[in-house]
């Protein structure tokens, strides 16, 4: 089994994931997975103070409606 981006070899044993993106196996090795990891934080503004602050306003709200729902 080889890393979908890369191509390199993956082992499950130092951290490459290996799974499913809906019905498609996937495997990537580590050095990819913290490039999307990476891609993802910039594309959401996650590595800015203030939208990391809006962001947990929000969870804490969704948690809030949550709780009084139960
Ligand atoms: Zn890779």
């Amino acid at each position: 089994m080889n890393c979908n981006i890369c191509d390199s070899e993956i082992e499950e044993d130092n951290g490459d994931i290996v799974g499913n993106f809906g019905i498609n196996p996937v495997a990537f090795c580590v050095w990819c997975v913290s490039s999307m990891t990476d891609m993802v934080i910039q594309l959401n503004s996650f590595d800015d103070i203030e939208s990391l602050q809006e962001r947990i306003n929000d969870l804490k709200e969704e948690q809030y409606a949550e709780q009084k729902q139960s």
